[in-house]
């Protein structure tokens, strides 16, 4: 009898096989079933010699959870938490704790994807109009969308949207100075890249040249709070588009933007209860004037019908999205922040329009104390009229101040050569205003009363905003906005919702494409550390020693991984780190005098992200061919790069490709391109199948993004947030972008930012880091490989009944495939958005449909899901598929059979006539095991085409709530 080893035993703690789903029984079995004996067998046949790697990934041993965790709680506890009084666009806010772990920590709500299949998605639907009627109500204008990334590039977006909208033939776009630096900074980028000229400059120069728009701040950066209704009407009589950027807390007791007469309101929803996180994940807002809503960025939820119509929310223009408009995009907005737009809607509703005008008063009311006692002391405060933040001139004791503060452990911000910031929050106490009384006024301090100044406030009934601009409209009239106040209805409320949403604590989500991996709870756990959450993005870098050796090890990692020399972790999601890597090119073109090269070819099969991104970087678009076996045909391919070899900047393309195919000739394309004088961008959506296998730097790229919430395990929050950072190789690094407040080590001075945050969503890298850290090696390439044979055993068992449209070598796909319904419904007139439907009576969530051909669905299943789970999916795909042969030997008629009726809902089957062909047991419990588990579809089948016509993006009026 031989004992195990302890080196044995030890591996029962690992991750690896907690993260990969089927157990090494089930991978025996599938493999056998592809008639392969091993998993190395397996990726010889699948991935091209010529690309192969033959070394292990350069990474450290896999840690156990527990250790991970212990790790990090180590590294977290080198970052210092200061109350921070820096504003800038970021400040303190407590998440009501009933949202922090029934929202923020709830795979129920983190793990959902994109609402792309509505009549599962109804919860976080309902939860996204909410917030597009609170930005609505508190900006005073007609539509919002459904969240952008971050403020800055809201303000981008604005400029953008302005351009579009502006009859003014004007190129100049103009910039209030006193506006957050980082906006100002990434919006400049943005108008560089297109071509605009930007002008920044006091708010008086805003009339002195015609503009198509201009930004100004209300309130300003600094904290200035001035009536902008006259400059706003003067600049729209000469067809100036105005766009506000602005702060929800202070639209709480400030007259709205839509007031003002502002065109555009943006800004950040980050103090409505989510953390600052070193910047981020938040969400911005944007909000526009009625006759933007067809042109407006991102996306927007609208209110539809279904099928017994009765009303039902979904993605508005869902079909002039991304995918659909390329290079005519309004941007390139795919992955947005969802769950943080969510929980500030969510923080709301809690409150109410009296909770929430109660923080914004006391808050206000704090800084007002604290200023009159300033001002009773002789101190030189510049705001003359302002909401939570004022700026103060010091003069020449200002390092002793600001240290002061510090060694109270207080962040202050400092402007220009003299003065200092303050920025009052949600979690200012009276303590913190006698503190930095002290702190600025020292012994003089002593005698000052907060009680006394309140008394007086309340007595004198003093202002500090002009009377014209103290709000009187309301807001937030909307019953949902005023019935969940007590924990114990939110509780409700938030599981009712939550009820109505597939997640992966249902089932699969094999969408093509998303990667719908596990998203540990291990990993999750860090972000809601305080060592994480509560530090400004601005704070002083010795304050956040932590985050920066997570991230340094985090670029490490992701360099290991891809074979880059160098990582920008800015960028927000993938498709902003393809607009940060073409942004990359462009400057590398430029330094060696070939600012001309601006021809971008992408192929057919590219996701549209891709040329809405080139769009942005004022690339022109030229699309390249696919052969019939979806590969890039390879003779068109050349035929472009060498009609435009003297202005050919770069080509965009996605390995292994949209088509789930290890394209071969991966690397003679690279060189084709280079050999032009070109650079090769990679859309690295599809990572998951390169991880320890092959490297995008190794197949001959120059720069890729790597979705973090698709191959390295941030969930997808039901449509965001993500994390797109870029690796490029040594000739690109300096060119990557940079930070106008907090200067990163690297790239070249000056360059451009392209988030608002220096590190992008910095709280929900430790997501990736911990995966990464958890696999090791060794267990990123097996997952890889398990992924690629979770595919292709799916791949196999539905060939038998679906035509399959790609495959590659030895007739394998990659880590997903594509299985083609126009054959099917051109026999049957079934769609794949009948089989879309019909799965959620199955309880599926559907594969992605359409993308990236029309009429088809892509399947992509994870190493995460098991063998059994797979089946369950194929099993159903299969009864599907028998179910449209019913319907095509006219066993079923055309127009009423399982399929076309679907979703089937309670409603559907608690009907007292049933004039359908099928059983109502057919119709919700397909499946054996249903009956005791069964996922109820909230509504029936939503109209597309009647919520586009009649586009309505807000909760629905008062009238409808009391009918
Ligand atoms: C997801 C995806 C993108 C866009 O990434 P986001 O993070 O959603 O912006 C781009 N290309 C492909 C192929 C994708 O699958």
């Amino acid at each position: 009898m031989s004992q195990p080893s302890l080196t044995q035993l030890e591996k029962h703690d690992g991750f690896v096989a907690r993260h990969i789903g089927p157990s090494d029984q089930e991978i025996s079995a599938m493999l056998q079933s592809l008639g392969v004996s091993t998993l190395e067998e397996l990726t010889t046949q699948i991935v091209p010699e010529s690309i192969r790697l033959r070394e292990d990934l350069a990474l450290k041993p896999a840690m156990s959870e527990h250790e991970t965790l212990q790790y990090l709680k180590k590294l977290a506890g080198k970052n210092k938490i200061y109350k921070s009084f820096i504003g800038t666009g970021y400040y303190d806010t407590i998440t009501p704790p009933v949202i922090l772990r029934n929202v923020l920590e709830n795979p129920g709500w983190y793990t959902a994807y994109t609402p792309y299949q509505p009549e599962i998605a109804q919860g976080r639907l309902e939860t996204l109009l909410n917030y597009q009627q609170m930005v609505v109500d508190l900006t005073g204008l007609a539509i919002a969308n459904a969240s952008l990334l971050d403020e800055a590039t809201a303000a981008a977006e604005a400029m953008a949207l302005a351009r579009r909208g502006s009859k003014s033939k004007s190129n100049l776009f103009f910039i209030d100075e006193d506006t957050h630096p980082q906006t100002i900074d990434v919006t400049r980028t943005r108008a560089d890249a297109y071509g605009f000229e930007t002008v920044v400059g006091p708010v008086t120069d805003a009339l002195k040249h015609d503009y198509f728009g201009v930004l100004l701040s209300y309130p300003s950066s600094s904290g200035q709070v001035n009536d902008l209704s006259g400059l706003i009407a003067a600049l729209q009589e000469r067809k100036t588009l105005v766009t506000l950027a602005t702060d929800l807390l202070a639209l709480c007791v400030l007259k709205s933007p839509g007031e003002l007469g502002a065109d555009i309101a943006i800004g950040s929803a980050q103090r409505f209860g989510v953390p600052f996180g070193f910047g981020g994940p938040h969400a911005a807002f944007l909000a526009a004037k009625d006759e933007f809503k067809r042109s407006m960025p991102g996306r927007i939820i609208g209110v539809s019908v279904d099928k017994r119509g009765n009303k039902a929310l979904r993605m508005a223009m869902q079909t002039r999205e991304q995918h659909i408009r390329r290079e005519k995009a309004n941007s390139n907005i795919c992955t947005a922040q969802v769950l943080l737009s969510n929980m500030a809607a969510l923080y709301a509703m809690y409150h109410g329009p009296q909770g929430l005008k109660d923080i914004a008063t006391r808050v206000h009311r704090l800084m007002a104390i604290f200023v009159a006692g300033m001002r009773a002391k002789g101190a030189q405060v510049d705001t003359k009229a302002f909401f939570d933040t004022v700026t103060i001139d010091v003069g020449a004791v200002r390092e002793q101040v600001y240290m002061r503060a510090l060694s109270n452990k207080m962040n202050l911000r400092l402007i220009g050569d003299s003065k200092l910031c303050i920025a009052f929050d949600e979690k200012t106490t009276r303590d913190d205003v006698k503190v930095l009384w002290e702190v600025f006024l020292q012994d003089e301090a002593e005698g000052l009363s907060i009680e006394q100044l309140d008394a007086l406030y309340a007595a004198e009934d003093l202002q500090d905003v002009p009377d014209q601009l103290q709000r009187t409209s309301e807001y937030l009239s909307h019953p949902v906005f005023n019935k969940y106040h007590s924990e114990t209805d939110m509780l409700r409320y938030l599981k009712m919702l939550e009820n109505k949403d597939f997640s992966l604590t249902h089932g699969m989500i094999p969408l093509g494409s998303c990667t719908m991996k596990l998203n540990a709870t291990t990993e999750m756990m860090p972000v809601t550390w305080p060592e994480f959450g509560n530090i400004h993005p601005f704070a002083p870098l010795v304050q956040a020693q932590g985050y920066l050796d997570m991230i340094h090890e985090l670029e490490h990692q992701l360099k290991a991984i891809t074979g880059f020399d160098a990582i920008s972790i800015q960028p927000n999601s993938g498709a902003q780190g393809e607009y940060a890597g073409l942004l990359t090119i462009r400057k590398y073109h430029e330094s060696r005098g070939e600012g001309h090269r601006t021809i971008c070819l992408i192929p057919q099969s590219a996701h549209g992200t891709n040329p809405a991104s080139a769009q942005m970087a004022n690339y022109r678009v030229v699309v390249t061919a696919c052969d019939k076996e979806g590969n890039i045909d390879f003779a068109d391919l050349e035929a472009k790069v060498k009609e435009h070899a003297d202005n050919l900047a770069c080509l965009m393309m996605t390995y292994p490709s949209t088509h789930g195919v290890y394209e071969e000739g991966a690397k003679k394309i690279c060189d084709l391109i280079h050999a032009h004088g070109g650079q090769v961008y990679m859309d690295g959506a599809n990572l998951n199948a390169q991880v320890g296998l092959t490297m995008p730097a190794r197949i001959g790229a120059d720069v890729s993004h790597m979705n973090l919430h698709k191959t390295f395990c941030i969930p997808h929050g039901g449509g965001g947030p993500g994390m797109g950072p870029i690796g490029v190789r040594a000739h690109l690094a300096p060119f990557l972008p940079n930070h106008a407040v907090v200067h990163l080590e690297g790239p070249n001075p000056g360059n451009g930012a392209v988030s608002a945050a220096p590190w992008g969503s910095a709280s929900i890298l430790p997501i990736s880091w911990s995966y990464i850290a958890m696999m090791g090696g060794e267990g990123l390439r097996r997952a890889t490989q398990v992924a690629i044979l979770n595919a292709n055993y799916m791949m196999k068992r539905l060939s038998e009944h679906y035509p399959v449209l790609y495959t590659g070598r030895n007739d394998r796909v990659a880590h997903e495939c594509i299985i083609d319904i126009r054959p099917i419904k051109e026999a049957s007139g079934i769609s794949e958005e009948d089989i879309a439907k019909r799965l959620m009576d199955y309880g599926f969530h559907a594969p992605t449909m359409s993308f990236p051909v029309a009429g088809t669905l892509m399947i992509e299943p994870t190493e995460s899901e098991s063998k059994e789970e797979l089946d369950r999916f194929c099993d159903a795909m299969i009864a599907i598929k028998k179910e449209i042969d019913n319907v095509q030997s006219g066993k079923w008629p055309l127009d009423n059979n399982p399929l076309v009726n679907a979703p089937h809902t309670l409603a559907d089957i608690t009907e007292m006539d049933w004039n359908r062909p099928y059983s109502r047991e057919e119709a919700v419990f397909p499946m054996p095991g249903q009956k005791a588990n069964k996922f109820w579809p909230a509504v029936n089948r939503i109209d597309n085409v009647y919520g586009d016509r009649n586009l309505f993006c807000v909760c629905p009026p008062m009238e409808d709530y009391a009918a």
